[in-house]
């Protein structure tokens, strides 16, 4: 069987307990190279095989998988952050539904809720934003049209930009093509969570500079929205003294 497994942003104490579980009895596991903190593998227990999917390819990944199953052990498929985002599993379930093999999916913290806890931030300010929209710019990778990061920009939602870091000047003449006013709170957060982590605030105006002057190309989010000025907004009704819900009387 396999088990998808999300390794975290990074810190080798935010992994799940069912994650850590898994990867202590796994007889073999295929981490997603650079971005999964290799302290994960100190879990793994003596004789598992331990693959660097880095430098394979989906059909070397599958090949490692059947080896594991002929061998009558369990495979841990440890992705970065949590596997629904970006973690290309998809196209892995499809072709373990194809092989006969089972899996399941455990979830890990994404990178997104990593770098927000860095930060102190709420993406979700009452009366600022009530949306978060984690997106991409193309690269290699296609994003519809439709999704444009200019398209996106224009709902002055919190963002989230994964996979962009390396393009901060496309990523600000997107958002500001979109519509986002220069000034708006930016920030970049490279490796969030790890040791070398490192956080930058800027503005939408600024965003390409002080990405260049950090030195920060890769591994980092790209955070935009008025979310992160941590100021304006409305106090949450679910705690409000005059409101009532169905777990407290509010009184005026
Ligand atoms: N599934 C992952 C995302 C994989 S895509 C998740 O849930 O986080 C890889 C991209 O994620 C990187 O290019 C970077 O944009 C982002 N990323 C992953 N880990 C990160 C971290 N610790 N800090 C900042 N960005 C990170």
């Amino acid at each position: 069987m396999v088990h998808f497994v999300g390794a975290g942003p990074g810190a080798p104490d935010l992994l799940t307990l069912r994650g850590a579980a898994l990867l202590e009895q796994a007889g073999c596991i295929i981490y997603a190279g650079s971005l999964v903190n290799p302290a994960l593998l100190a879990r793994a227990r003596d004789g598992c095989a331990i693959y660097n999917s880095a430098g394979m390819t989906l059909e070397q990944v599958l090949d490692a998988i059947r080896r594991a199953e002929a061998a009558g052990v369990d495979t841990v498929r440890l992705h970065t952050g949590d596997p629904c985002v970006y973690g290309a599993i998809r196209e892995q379930m499809d072709a373990l539904d194809a092989l006969g093999i089972p899996w399941d999916d455990t979830p890990g913290v994404s990178s997104f809720c990593g770098a927000a806890a860095a930060l102190g931030a709420e993406y979700t300010l009452p009366g600022v934003s009530q949306t978060v929209i984690i997106t991409r710019l193309a690269g290699r990778t296609p994003v519809p049209e439709r999704e444009s990061l200019a398209a996106l920009a224009a709902h002055r939602a919190s963002m989230v930009i994964f996979l962009s870091a390396g393009m901060l000047d496309r990523v600000q003449a997107a958002l500001l093509e979109g519509g986002c006013p220069p000034e708006t709170p930016a920030a970049l957060v490279y490796k969030a969570t790890w040791p070398e982590e490192k956080l930058v605030r800027c503005t939408v105006g600024a965003l390409a500079q002080s990405g260049a002057d950090a030195g920060i190309r890769s591994t980092a989010l790209v955070l935009v929205g008025d979310f992160l000025a941590g100021s304006g907004y409305q106090r949450s009704k679910l705690y409000d003294p005059a409101f009532t819900t169905g777990y407290r009387e509010g009184r005026a």
